[in-house]
């Protein structure tokens, strides 16, 4: 006799049950992971646990009230759970509880505050072999305000050996990720001091480099080291001792990076020198002349092959420099044409490339690609799209390299206009991921770039908003990229003045050229701009999760509408086509009535802007 499988049989073993939850709760990164939104693991594995905790309790009922006739009712409220718990997985991040080691990461602190980085030279041997980091970091500072002690940060595992100031060392101590330095000498306001941190160790692997920071440590086709550091999110602290927040730049940089004598290390800015040394390694100096975020430093160590070419733009003559693994050269030689398409692009939209000092460089690295400054990363197979694919499914993200332009598009925004806080990152990819249709249009024409940006629509959650938590280091949504590029777009629509809108992104990229910025200076220059009062539109699209709703409907000659699932005082004006004809509108929270040239119109919202359309008499 065959044995039937009843999941409501009381005899079904517990594992049963479980084993979903039991998945989740093993793997809790897997939801996160597919939906590439910036979480941490904690809120994640808190609805994991959540999940557990809930069914376990159906588990209980089941054994302890149920008869045979009401199984049905546990399968029921199964259900129901599980479709709440699901939900528990959007609200998780908003009932994220923050740590202190979060606030001193994410905050500027007392012991942030009264110091003024002016320069670092970050000097390290980079050790493949043992996957080691060794070396100092000296850190230039002018003082600002009544010292206290000084924070630096530097992730475990790796460990500050020695501090000093003019040869003296100084007392510190070790609280998590943050060292306490304890300054003896006297620090005079407006004077500038120096300290030296000594440490090393093996640093974080990244095993999902770039989403997940770390180094990461790989061999290339011939068995030779390929290293790389990608720390974006989770900071700089994470290989070397810094100040990690971003509202404080040093003005320059000098990167040096001993590597064994056979390989090459490519970071930002120019290459100075490279001095051998006794015990068969070199040592590579780059000097970083404009200020650098602190994810945008960078190592890339491998045998690399090298050719570069000069583009004459907006400012002048830049160098560009091109590293790739040897047998890529061919391959790269023809990709990289891209690169001074991409200059041409965002020098028209944008303005001037930001570094033209320091030169623009594209590196090959063994992960996806990273913006980093002065030296964007690449690893996209030498292929157009995103890994092959087009993020739009319009077509048009295959006729360009998406790591070429989307990273590089990243030394306007991100690079040059920098967010003070993570919290505001759609500064960096909400406008970033809008220059790709930009981009599309400087080559292919409007109506192929609103194709694209459009076409990425399908890619929106919002699942929450695209501001983050401040001062904890804590990220938005990852509807920053497509949500944060069609609001950029519907912006333009309602600006209706192509020039004007050009004008006012090339106006950000003068205006807070080389600056950290808070998201709020960005929204209110471009309300100024404008001569509207945007905040509203901005509270509804970064800071909700709402999709606002034209509601309209057509009575003989009469149009009566309103906008509806909005914030308080939600009024952006839209241009909707009367049976063909473009209109412009303003509707606001209450219903307005407007007559029209025709009876019975046919009414068409302006697909440019990201809203939704509701005739209420169901038509
Ligand atoms: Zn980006």
């Amino acid at each position: 006799m065959s044995h039937k499988f009843d999941p409501f049989n009381a005899s079904t073993p517990i594992a049963f049950y479980h084993f979903p939850f039991i998945f989740i709760l093993l793997f809790p990164r897997c939801g996160i992971w597919l939906r590439r939104a910036p979480l941490r693991s904690g809120s994640s594995l808190r609805s994991s646990t959540l999940y557990f905790c809930l069914y376990t309790f159906v588990f209980y009922l089941k054994n302890r009230y149920m008869n045979r006739s009401s199984r049905i009712g546990i399968a029921l409220l199964s259900c129901i759970l599980f479709s709440l718990s699901a939900e528990a997985q959007y609200i998780a991040p908003s009932l994220k509880t923050f740590t202190r080691q979060d606030t001193l990461r994410g905050s500027i602190t007392p012991e942030r505050i009264w110091w003024d980085l002016t320069y670092y030279h970050l000097d390290i041997s980079v050790n493949p072999e043992d996957s080691t980091i060794y070396g100092t970091n000296t850190v230039t500072y002018r003082v600002v305000g009544p010292a206290t002690r000084m924070q630096i940060d530097l992730q475990e595992p790796l460990i500050l050996t020695k501090v000093a100031q003019n040869d003296e060392p100084l007392k510190f101590k070790r609280e998590g990720n943050v060292y306490w330095i304890e300054i003896t000498e006297a620090q005079e306001p407006g004077k500038t001091y120096s300290v030296v941190l000594t440490y090393g160790g093996k640093p974080k692997i990244s095993s999902r480099p770039p989403w997940e920071g770390g180094i990461v440590w790989k061999n290339d086709s011939k068995g030779l080291p390929f290293v790389a550091s990608a720390c974006q999110g989770d900071g700089a602290s994470l290989w070397w001792p810094c100040k990690d927040h971003m509202y404080d730049e040093p003005d320059s940089m000098l990167i040096s990076v001993n590597v064994p004598e056979n390989l090459m290390d490519v970071s930002n800015g120019r290459l100075r020198s490279v001095v051998k040394q006794k015990n068969k390694t070199k040592t590579y100096n780059w000097f970083v002349s404009n200020p650098i975020n602190n994810y945008g430093v960078n190592i890339n160590i491998g045998d690399y092959a090298h050719f570069s070419e000069i583009y004459n733009g907006e400012k002048g003559p830049l160098d560009c420099d091109y590293y790739v693994m040897k047998e890529n050269l061919e391959k790269a030689k023809i990709q990289f044409k891209q690169a001074p398409m991409m200059l041409a692009a965002f020098e028209h939209w944008f303005g001037p490339y930001p570094f033209y000092e320091d030169g623009y460089k594209l590196v090959e690295a063994p992960y996806l690609g990273m913006e980093h400054q002065s030296s964007v990363t690449y690893g996209n197979g030498f292929k157009n799209g995103y890994r092959g694919i087009d993020l739009s499914s319009s077509g048009w993200g295959l006729k360009f390299d998406f790591i070429i332009i989307h990273e590089s598009g990243h030394e306007w925004f991100a690079n040059s206009i920098t967010d003070e806080d993570i919290a505001d990152m759609w500064v960096h990819e909400s406008f970033i991921n809008y220059s790709e249709n930009l981009y599309v249009e400087y080559y292919f024409g409007k109506e192929a770039g609103s194709e694209y940006v459009l076409g990425t629509r399908k890619n929106i959650r919002n699942d929450r908003p695209i501001t983050g938590i401040y001062d904890v280091n804590f990220g938005g949504s990852g509807d920053m990229y497509y949500k944060g590029g069609n609001m950029l777009h519907t912006l333009r629509q309602i600006i209706d003045d192509d020039e004007k809108w050009r004008s006012i992104l090339r106006g950000l990229n003068k205006d807070f050229y080389h600056q950290v910025v808070k998201g709020s200076q960005i929204e209110n220059y471009i309300s100024e701009k404008t001569g509207m009062n945007l905040k509203p539109f901005f509270d509804q699209y970064l800071r909700d999760v709402r999709i606002p709703v034209f509601e309209y409907f057509v009575k003989g000659n009469d149009l009566t509408f309103r906008w509806n699932n909005c914030v308080p005082g939600f009024n952006m004006p839209l241009k909707i086509s009367v049976s063909g004809k473009e209109i412009a509108i303003k509707p606001k929270a209450g219903f307005t009535t407007i007559k029209l040239d025709t009876e019975s119109a046919d009414i068409k919202v302006d697909p440019g802007y990201y809203v939704s359309t509701l005739n209420l008499t169901g038509k």
